[in-house]
């Protein structure tokens, strides 16, 4: 199902008002997690004035150490729908278990499976069985065939509205987060009909390299970016020192926009 040879058109999937695959590059931009009210309507505002269509943030989070903050769960999500109802944003967060998936399902536009879930078969199997899009992203170590197979779960249970999600994958380079496989984004696009987008912010670990990293993205031919936006950075709970401040990702996006109109 996800294989081109099946399906020759490049799919679009429709997410709010934005359609991801299409001719224009989607923004999904947010915070890590959702930490309080104020963040996430501060985030929210400055993030739809710069342009972005989707707003991201974890509310259930796979943290690394099971004693790092582990996220506001669903009270995190209805602060997030409710920014994203205020604002005109589609919502798009992180699911971890069935729990989450009906904890989630009346909150969101989009669930997102993480990195560390992308071979839990159990939960692609769940987000397939719903009508709702889900943004895959790459496992911390999975071939781009594995990934495609993770992508096929989903759409074997009937839910076709995928859209995958580089992110860095492990090598031995230490010197970034992960290392952003750039080249993924083509080899996606000749296997695959489905939309690819690039997140710079978990792939790099490091804010000043998301700049860059979203122009190679778009070069390459991402259809979209998911960026991590504070407005505080430097005290987020999670992932601040690759997180931007909202002034930056604007100064971001309007490098971006007449770029990504030429590709
Ligand atoms: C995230 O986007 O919040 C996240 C945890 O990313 P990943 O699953 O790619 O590590
Ligand atoms: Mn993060």
């Amino acid at each position: 199902l996800a294989n081109k040879k099946f399906h020759a058109q490049p799919s679009i999937v429709t997410v709010g008002n934005a359609r991801i695959g299409s001719d224009e590059l989607v923004f999904m931009a947010g915070p890590c997690s959702i930490e309080s009210e104020e963040q996430v309507f501060t985030v929210a505002r400055a993030l739809k004035a710069s342009g972005a269509q989707i707003l991201r943030g974890g509310a259930f989070k796979p943290r690394t150490s099971p004693y790092a903050f582990q996220g506001l769960e669903e009270q995190g999500l209805k602060l997030m729908a409710e920014a994203g109802k205020e604002t005109g944003m589609a919502i798009v967060s992180e699911v971890t278990s069935l729990a989450a998936v009906e904890a989630a399902y009346q909150h969101v536009d989009m669930f997102q499976i993480g990195a560390r879930n992308m071979q839990n078969f159990y939960l692609l199997k769940e987000v397939g069985k719903t009508d709702k899009p889900v943004l895959l992203k790459r496992g911390l170590a999975a071939t781009i065939d594995e990934w495609l197979n993770a992508a096929e779960y989903i759409m074997s249970e009937g839910n076709h509205q995928v859209v995958l999600c580089e992110r860095g994958i492990r090598t031995f380079e230490t010197a970034t987060r992960n290392t952003l496989d750039i080249s993924a984004v083509p080899v996606v696009k000749s296997k695959s009909h489905l939309p690819i987008i690039v997140d710079p912010s978990h792939a790099t670990g490091i804010k000043d390299l998301v700049p860059s990293m979203s122009r190679a993205s778009i070069a390459a031919g991402a259809d979209g970016l998911m960026i991590e936006v504070h407005p505080t950075p430097a005290t987020a709970l999670s992932d601040g020192a690759q997180s931007l401040t909202p002034q930056e990702f604007d100064r971001l996006c309007r490098e971006l926009l007449p770029f990504a109109n030429l590709m």
